[in-house]
């Protein structure tokens, strides 16, 4: 798979109509690290079981976001873009 580009995932964040986005599990509790999208607005919200107290979300960058697909290898991308779209609501 190709690099991925801000307007890539732009696209099918409108496209599939995605809101959150798992990106990983904690090693430790198993808790979904998700990525949140919001029109133009994007944040990561790393809280788990783990802490014991609450983080505000961070707030992320549409070219961050890119950097986690470009930093995979092709094949891996390809996984990581699948699961991605496969985030977002089933068209209507
Ligand atoms: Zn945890």
């Amino acid at each position: 798979m190709e690099q991925v580009t801000v307007d890539d995932l732009k696209k099918a964040v409108t496209e599939h109509d995605i809101r959150i986005w798992p990106l990983r599990q904690c090693s430790m509790c198993l808790t979904s690290l998700t990525y949140a999208f919001d029109g133009d607005r994007i944040t990561y919200d790393a809280n788990c079981s783990c802490v014991t107290y609450t983080r505000p979300p961070e707030k992320r960058s549409w070219d961050s976001v890119a950097e986690i697909f470009n930093m995979q290898t092709p094949d891996a991308r390809e996984r990581m873009w699948d699961e991605f779209v496969a985030a977002g609501q089933p068209a209507k």
